[in-house]
């Protein structure tokens, strides 16, 4: 946070830039480029561009700027890369400071795409990682040795809400140097205190919780200006994974609502979970704000708050699953998360389909589980709309 200003001062008015016309809303700068007044003024700026002097949209553009100014002034950064979408930020991020020879070690429990980009993509350009259970301290301490380049980490695993212990695995990694990221999505930037317990870098899917309302793709990158600028900014201008403006403009007002809307949900969230533990349909209820949480309390220190997401088990398993998803009214049945509507998805026949049933089973992700992206309905409403698709699972 700058300008020694609160959270959500920063969420509605930082980096705003206002015209000539005094505009109140965040004027959207569609434009591809930019006129420069002679070409003498050409030729400097491409030398050593200053603030608030764009060339070319794919390399910076003023409302995706003030997006990237709200988002740094929030996380606690020094500075931001925005990007056309969360997976642009993490293969970025990730594509831009590593090379041939490389070592990352990687939690397990990853979104499908991060998994994609780190077990796939980054080993065809000789890159080694090595991918251990994020909840075991142990198998940080094995796997980081002196040389490991970068620890990648979602710090809430999708879909089954293990919690890692963020300040001890950036002690591991710096105590060799290595460069801590974190994909940050399921914390939000609301809970987040990534930077505070030893992140280097921060990304976000902006199309998650910072919309908010389902409408666009966007992603940022959150750093030192140092590796925002000098590693970051080469590689992201000159390889096309630009946010749109029209899009960086629908998460500047998705920016203003965050705090209001993610608490919202997680209140929401904790209510839900603790009405349906117990629940004689469900084998488990995954959830970090539960006191029965494996890690419930470093969840609680690690974010003052545990998400807007919840995974519900099903005993009955798949079929149960499927007849609990179809009988739903409220709740829709889609694959975003953070959304204002409440969704439900099953991982094990959809996002994480890919993943052999070995593998899905060693995640925890079994043919029962569920999980539920928790929007700003009432409350009630959605208790009431869980339990009779439960009655009918
Ligand atoms: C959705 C998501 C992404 C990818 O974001 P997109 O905007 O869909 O590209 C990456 N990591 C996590 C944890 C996510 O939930």
């Amino acid at each position: 946070m700058t300008q020694g200003k609160g959270r959500r001062t920063t969420l509605v008015h930082h980096g705003a830039r206002r015209s000539q016309y005094g505009e109140v809303a965040e004027a959207i700068y569609l434009t591809q480029g930019f006129v420069y007044p002679s070409a003498e003024a050409a030729e400097a700026r491409f030398l050593d561009s200053g603030p608030d002097e764009f060339i070319y949209a794919r390399y910076g553009n003023p409302t995706v700027a003030a997006f990237e100014e709200r988002i740094a002034a929030i996380e606690g950064t020094e500075d931001a890369f925005a990007a056309a979408s969360g997976m642009a930020a993490v293969s970025g991020a990730l594509m831009a400071m590593l090379r041939a020879g490389d070592h990352v070690v990687s939690s397990r429990a990853l979104f499908g795409s991060c998994l994609y980009v780190l077990e796939e993509v980054l080993t065809r350009y000789g890159v080694t990682v090595d991918f251990v259970d994020g909840t075991d301290p142990q198998a940080w301490a094995t796997a980081i040795r002196p040389g490991t380049k970068a620890v990648f980490l979602e710090t809430v695993s999708n879909p089954t809400l293990e919690v890692i212990d963020l300040a001890d695995v950036a002690r591991r990694a710096h105590a060799v140097g290595a460069c801590v990221i974190v994909d940050n999505v399921f914390a939000t930037p609301v809970f987040s205190r990534a930077v505070e317990l030893g992140a280097d870098v921060v990304v976000y899917s902006a199309t998650k919780h910072i919309d908010g309302q389902g409408r666009a793709l966007g992603g940022v990158i959150c750093g030192t200006r140092d590796f925002i600028r000098k590693t970051v900014e080469p590689y992201m201008k000159h390889t096309g994974g630009a946010l749109s403006p029209f899009n960086a403009w629908i998460m500047l007002n998705g920016l203003t609502t965050l705090d209001l809307r993610v608490r919202a949900q997680a209140a929401s969230a904790q209510a839900i979970a603790e009405a349906l533990q117990g629940d004689a349909k469900l084998a488990r209820v995954l959830y970090p704000g539960l006191p029965g949480h494996p890690q419930h309390g470093v969840a609680g220190a690690q974010m003052g708050g545990f998400g807007t997401v919840l995974s519900l088990d099903l005993a009955g398993g798949r079929d149960a699953a499927f007849r609990f998803l179809n009988a739903l009214q409220v709740i829709v049945i889609s694959n975003n998360l953070g959304d204002a509507r409440s969704i439900v998805t099953h991982p094990a026949t959809t996002t994480h389909q890919r993943l052999a049933p070995e593998r899905r089973a060693a995640l925890g992700i079994t043919e029962g589980l569920v999980r539920l992206s928790v929007g700003l309905e009432d409350t009630d409403d959605l208790i009431a709309d869980l339990r009779q698709a439960l009655a009918q699972a």
